[in-house]
């Protein structure tokens, strides 16, 4: 399980998080949307501590996490249990392909070139990218260097892998083959937080979805719940704006 406690964020004088709680099943696909600066991508990047928060618990698995005593080892325990997905993909442009995926499990996990290669092929497949294992970014789409991202966050087999608007700088027309691969992946049960402006894919994919504004969770509930039935008027305005 996945459990925020009291999570505070600031940046200089900008309160940024405010006492987020959050809770999220093994398993569970959690879509977070909100409005621009609402701080979500500074959630995400609190939970595998891209950005530190002042207060607060993270317990992702087995680690448990206090901020106010945060030891160097339970930093790198914590980031261990998630993998990040960019909006900008943050792909190694001078490393092929597979060399992207593996990467971490040779240079974190130690693993042997053969076994980690053998590994990243599988994934590279997974996400519909057989021909393309010896391919540099500048040479895939948009969408293909997404699922590049995708199949390296898979790479660590991490317990959440944390999705920052995985789509937002795509394309219209490869939009939809990044979405199916997530979409597979949450047929399959893999623990997801999405911050996303897909609507329709959040209402479709989610278990659990999380409208936040001003660094608060302002409501929670399930994608009927959310998008058919809101109860906070923020929530409420939020939804009407956008259709
Ligand atoms: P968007 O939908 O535009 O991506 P968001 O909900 O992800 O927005 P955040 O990026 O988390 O919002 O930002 C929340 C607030 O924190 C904003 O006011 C932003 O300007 C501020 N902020 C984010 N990162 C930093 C930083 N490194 N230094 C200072 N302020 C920051
Ligand atoms: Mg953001």
């Amino acid at each position: 399980m996945i459990k925020v406690s009291g999570l505070r964020k600031k940046f200089h004088d900008l309160q940024v998080l405010h006492d987020i709680e959050l809770e999220v099943n093994k398993g569970e696909v959690v879509a977070i949307i909100g409005p621009s600066g609402s701080g979500k991508s500074t959630l995400l990047r609190c939970l595998n501590l891209l950005e530190v928060p002042e207060e607060g618990t993270v317990t992702i698995d087995d680690v448990a996490v206090n901020m106010r005593e945060l030891a160097k080892k339970d930093m790198y325990r914590l980031r261990q249990k998630s993998a990040m997905v960019f909006q900008n993909y943050n792909l190694f442009k001078n490393k092929t392909a597979l060399q992207n995926v593996i990467e971490s499990l040779i240079v974190v996990k130690n693993m042997k070139e053969a076994e980690a290669k053998s590994i990243g092929e599988r994934l590279l497949e997974q996400v519909g990218l057989s021909g393309k294992f010896d391919n540099y970014p500048s040479t895939l789409s948009g969408g293909q260097q997404q699922r590049v991202g995708i199949a390296r966050a898979l790479a660590v087999d991490p317990y959440v892998i944390l999705f920052d608007e995985p789509t937002s700088a795509l394309d219209p027309e490869l939009v939809g083959e990044v979405l199916n691969v997530m979409r597979l992946l949450a047929n399959k049960n893999t623990t997801m937080i999405i911050v996303t402006h897909e609507m329709s894919f959040a209402r479709e994919v989610a278990d659990k979805v999380i409208f936040m504004a001003d660094g608060k969770i302002i409501e929670t509930g399930g994608p009927e719940d959310i998008f058919s039935n809101p109860q906070n008027e923020r929530t409420k305005r939020f939804l009407s704006q956008l259709s």
